[in-house]
């Protein structure tokens, strides 16, 4: 699974706005500072290309990369910010909801959660949602190369993953696939894009 090609198409406000060429999706979401640019950047192998604001408050973007001209990458913004009043979190929900159940190229969507902290009630609240509405979701768990600390609650990444993964069992039929990750070791690299590959050959 090569990344070949790389190339930012456009930034949409809406659903509707999307590129209508049908090619197939995958969407990466997660809390803000959860390591999403980054990650992103990896599995393109370049420095900088998800270029986008990050300022809560700011008009929130679906942005579209295409990928080998045949799939995209789609960086929605991130959520949870804590300075974000309750009208733009609000916002927030309507805006990926709308998305998530009407964009029909979507094959999966890709919810970053960060390992190297216990679980977060956002975050589970998210993967519980995606869960209950049925919509393809793959767990992608963040900066897994971090050791623990006690400030965060002294585990190592791969037993808040398994935490993480208690947690939301009550709202899948099966259990979403996951694949630990780190952008400073690339660990996962592979492993996603061949995911992506076989998600897009069913
Ligand atoms: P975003 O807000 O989700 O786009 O997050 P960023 O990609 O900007 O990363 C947020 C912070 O986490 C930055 O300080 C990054 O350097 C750090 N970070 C991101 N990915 C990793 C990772 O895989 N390992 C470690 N140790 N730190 C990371």
């Amino acid at each position: 699974a090569q990344v070949a090609t790389a190339e930012f198409i456009k930034s949409s406000t809406k659903t509707e706005e999307c590129p209508t060429d049908g090619l197939p999706e995958f969407a990466l979401v997660g809390r803000s500072n959860v390591g999403k640019s980054s990650l992103l950047n990896s599995l393109v192998r370049r420095k900088r290309l998800a270029l986008t604001s990050k300022k809560p408050g700011k008009t929130q973007c679906i942005n579209h990369f295409r990928i080998n001209d045949s799939w995209y990458l789609v960086d929605l913004p991130g959520y949870g910010y804590a300075s974000a009043p309750q009208e733009a979190r609000a916002n927030w929900y309507e805006f990926t909801k709308n998305y998530f159940l009407n964009r029909e190229s979507l094959v999966s969507v890709f919810l970053l959660i960060d390992a190297s902290i216990p679980a977060k009630k956002i975050d589970l609240e998210y993967a519980s949602w995606l869960g209950q509405n049925q919509i393809p979701m793959t767990l992608l768990f963040t900066k897994c190369d971090k050791r623990k600390k006690k400030k965060n609650g002294g585990k190592r990444p791969e037993e808040n993953v398994e935490d993480f993964q208690k947690l939301i069992r009550e709202y899948f039929k099966e259990a979403p696939p996951w694949i630990m990750t780190s952008s400073v070791t690339n660990q996962g690299r592979e492993e996603i894009l061949l995911h992506m590959a076989q998600l897009r050959n069913y």
